[in-house]
């Protein structure tokens, strides 16, 4: 009778003294990630770096590729195992060389101008009146067929719709918030765009030049890397400039431009990479499991892509640095993701899922990916995907990050980012809230998204954040809880 107690109490002891070891060691580890984040971090050197002195990193650029290397030679100089780039088939790359768009008539003034992603070159400068079809049907702009042949076309009606603010800012209390990318306003044409660029083609118009409708300057740009080489180039000008060319033009006044474009295709390589790097688990029963943080490198081309996504990458960067400087080992291993082709699509994520999670077993070894995307100042906490279970844990986590800023993990999930092809997958991915600050109304995807909008402080606490939730995943006892629709799915 007494020796199978006294057993029993002396592994209830060891059981009861190994878990508040761990505890304590999680708890010690919390204050050490804080301490080497504030103390001795690196985030605003590589802020800067990436968009100082490297700036916007459209996939398939040579900036982009330039990005890449430097965080793999990053990553190997604090000592992180396998810095490696993944390719993945991507399509032709572009860079922008040389854009000047200037007002001729009725007066000289310069325009804030930038081309499409993968536009084509203007033939060399054209210089001219402008035609404007905004208001014109397909039949009446079939009917201007000799007016259009090497024109400069404005293409849509004046704006009126300016975007003028943020999404809602989750997370700051209780309250249910909308969350996602918002519809932004649109500049509108008469034709629609999808007919209006063939026609365009047919008519061998030389440029096509359109809105943003961004405020006060602000350019709004993408681009299609589907884009033909014998499309019309095609250029965005500021809402505001655009609205003076546009109401002189309908009213039938003389309004000259003088346009060039020189942008350059890359097709020998048509790969895009990730890149990757890990920190290896050391619990024998855990280590195959994967704990995985990521953020996009590459952006759109107009500024230096700032708030999206240089401040992610930096909080994922500074994260894996951090946990290797302590010199400590995780139960899981823990591995970096630097996704590019997001702004195309979530290409890179969705050819790494595709690529390392493509069966039950493999699925089954990531323990949860940590995504750092949209916003531009400091984390709150993480949108759960409706996840509960994911959630209780998430808040436990979250607690001792507090007096840092965080706020909230809420319930409700966002789309269009990095997370989302983990989730289809039946995987847990999850984004963190960020504040916003102007990301909506002003930065993101525009010739404004410059590294002065995010502070040092919040680029330090959101890799602290991101460090701190890195390790409590890695470390923590139970398998994390998969999406619903996972769960319902028959295995
Ligand atoms: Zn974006």
């Amino acid at each position: 009778m007494r020796r199978p107690f006294a057993v029993l109490t002396l592994v209830l002891l060891v059981a009861i003294a190994l878990a508040s070891a761990q505890q304590r060691d999680t708890g010690d580890m919390v204050a050490r990630i804080r301490t080497e984040g504030l103390q001795r971090s690196n985030a605003l050197t590589m802020y800067r770096t990436l968009t100082d002195d490297i700036g916007a990193r459209l996939t398939g650029s040579p900036a982009h590729m330039q990005a890449a290397r430097w965080a793999v030679d990053r990553f190997k100089e604090w000592g992180l195992i396998n810095p490696r780039l993944e390719p993945y088939e991507f399509g032709r790359g572009w860079q922008l060389e040389r854009v000047s768009v200037e007002m001729t008539e009725p007066r000289y003034n310069p325009l804030i101008a930038y081309p499409e992603a993968w536009s084509p070159s203007t033939a060399g400068v054209i210089s001219g009146r402008v035609i404007y079809v905004g208001d014109k049907t397909g039949a009446q702009i079939q009917a201007m067929a000799t007016q259009l042949r090497g024109a400069i076309v404005l293409t849509h009606l004046p704006v009126t719709d300016f975007v003028t603010r943020d999404r809602p800012q989750p997370a700051l209390d209780e309250r249910p918030v909308a969350t996602g990318n918002p519809s932004l306003p649109q500049p509108r044409s008469t034709t629609p765009a999808t007919e209006l660029a063939p026609l365009l083609v047919k008519m061998g118009a030389a440029v096509a030049v359109r809105p943003s409708a961004y405020r006060d300057g602000t350019v709004g740009v993408t681009g299609n890397r589907a884009t033909a080489s014998d499309a019309v180039p095609s250029i965005v000008v500021a809402g505001e400039q655009y609205n003076v060319l546009a109401r002189l033009a309908a009213q039938g006044r003389p309004v000259s431009l003088r346009v060039e474009l020189r942008t350059r295709y890359f097709e020998e390589d048509r790969n895009s990479y990730n890149v990757l790097t890990e920190i290896p688990g050391q619990d024998p029963a855990l280590r195959d499991q994967v704990v995985l943080v990521g953020a996009h490198l590459d952006s759109w081309h107009t500024a230096s892509g700032a708030t999206d996504n240089a401040d992610g990458t930096v909080a994922v960067m500074e994260a894996m640095r951090i946990i290797r400087a302590l010199g400590v080992a995780p139960r899981r291993t823990i591995r970096a993701a630097l996704w590019s082709g997001e702004e195309q699509g979530l290409l890179g994520a969705r050819a790494y899922v595709t690529q390392h999670f493509n069966t039950p077993a493999s699925r089954d070894q990531l323990a949860v990916y940590l995504n750092d995307d949209p916003g531009g100042g400091k984390t709150l906490g993480f949108y759960m995907e409706g996840n509960k279970a994911a959630k209780a844990v998430f808040d436990r986590w979250l607690t001792p990050l507090k007096d840092l800023g965080a706020t909230r993990n809420i319930i409700e999930s966002i789309g269009s980012t990095d997370h989302v092809p983990f989730n289809e997958a039946g995987l847990p991915g999850f984004n963190v809230i960020k504040e916003f600050g102007a990301y909506d109304e002003r930065t993101r995807h525009t010739n404004a998204d410059y590294p002065d909008r995010t502070r040092e402080d919040a680029l330090k606490q959101s890799a602290i954040f991101m460090a701190t939730f890195a390790w409590q995943a890695a470390m923590h006892e139970e398998t994390m809880q998969r999406p619903a629709s996972a769960r319902q799915a028959p295995k």
